[in-house]
């Protein structure tokens, strides 16, 4: 233990995270995640009460997203969530030679997708407002597209793409449209923007939703919603020495604690509490944006939720001199800028802190 207190006394803390899309844990999710530690929903006839967590937390989510009859998962992430998503695609599709169409500001998730599932990813061109150009997703669909994706809070900007387009053109060519919301799923529903996404837009199939990022809930929680019970079952696998005897999910023995902890932050913050730290991220977001801008600085695009891409001379520079001063940053790949997402462990304290170092690195 003193070994362990000593590596874990060298991990960098959350204070000064302004690169990741993951939090610290709601203290509930912790509590409910310790009390569910031994639980394995990869066999859940033996954990019955876990199960039946899962089932709830599955509910909340899909009534999140608009859809009260919808089914899925707890995952162990948005990466999981995506293959499950596109594997369930493809398995309807009969094809093994199939394609599907992602934005070009898609997450490396789709990459692993393309090696794993032995399908070719095209990546189709963004607007000037890093929003995918639904001409080009038109262009790039042929015979052997199995699956139309897009998304809902990009990983780099926080942009939202044309779903309504997206799902338009799924439906015209008799394809699925998957939304990866791994980010938004948790931001969207708690801002009032006049954007549809969700599963209220005919067309689309699968929603990644993931509670470890802005759901507060601990990591590994991810959440793969599909509109109807038929989606899951292209998912399902034999197995022969459980208490069930199907299993959908792309891990086998899988913990229960992220469910309960996903259900337990859920039912404590609600609608209202989500609201409240969303609305804090937004505030510091833009505190932030307008801050940078008596500097000089600009953003990429006007943040849409709590990620901002500084537009500057020498992002990977500027990077190092604030890692220096003890801050994480990251960077988008195209266009080329500093990345910041403002989470809720941020502080306005700690926010005047950076802002008062971002200055001063900018000033040398
Ligand atoms: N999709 C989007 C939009 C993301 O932003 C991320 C991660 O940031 C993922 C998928 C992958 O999620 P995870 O790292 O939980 O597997």
């Amino acid at each position: 233990m003193d070994l362990l207190r000593e590596v874990r006394g060298r991990d960098h803390t959350y204070d000064r995270f302004l690169s990741t899309m993951c939090t610290r844990p709601h203290p509930i999710a912790v509590k409910a995640y310790e009390m569910f530690l031994e639980t394995n929903l990869g066999d859940p006839g033996l954990f019955p009460g876990t199960a039946e967590i899962e089932k709830k937390v599955v509910q909340l989510l899909a009534s999140l997203l608009s859809c009260r009859d919808g089914v899925g998962y707890i995952s162990t992430g948005g990466t999981e969530s995506n293959i499950q998503a596109i594997r369930a695609a493809r398995n309807a599709s009969g094809r093994r030679d199939g394609n599907i169409v992602v934005p070009a500001s898609a997450h490396f998730s789709f990459d692993k997708i393309a090696d794993l599932l032995n399908l070719e990813v095209r990546k189709a061109a963004l607007d000037e407002m890093l929003r995918v150009d639904v001409a080009d997703v038109e262009r790039q669909i042929d015979e052997r597209t199995i699956c139309l994706v897009g998304i809902a809070g990009t990983t780099e900007f926080g942009q939202v793409d044309p779903i309504e387009d997206l799902a338009k053109l799924a439906i015209e060519n008799n394809i699925p449209l998957h939304v990866d919301a791994a980010f938004g799923g948790f931001v969207l529903p708690f801002l009032d923007l006049d954007l549809r996404w969700d599963f209220r837009v005919d067309g689309v199939q699968s929603i990644t939703i993931d509670p470890h990022k802005m759901g507060m809930s601990p990591i590994p929680a991810g959440g793969l919603i599909f509109r109807s019970a038929d989606h899951v079952k292209r998912l399902e696998t034999e197995t022969y020495y459980l208490t069930v005897a199907k299993q959908a999910s792309l891990t086998g023995t899988r913990s229960g604690a992220a469910a309960a902890a996903t259900y337990a932050v859920i039912m404590h913050l609600g609608i209202e509490g989500y609201r409240a730290t969303v609305d804090r991220c937004m505030d510091m977001t833009r505190y932030l944006v307008s801050s940078a801008r008596a500097m000089g600085i600009e953003p990429v695009i006007e943040p849409v939720m709590n990620v901002v891409g500084f537009k500057m001379n020498d992002p990977p520079g500027v990077r190092k001199a604030l890692l220096e001063r003890g801050w994480h940053v990251s960077m988008t790949r195209e266009p080329r800028a500093l990345r910041l997402i403002v989470m809720p462990h941020m502080t306005k304290e700690n926010l005047d802190i950076f802002i008062d170092d971002l200055a001063a690195v900018i000033s040398h």
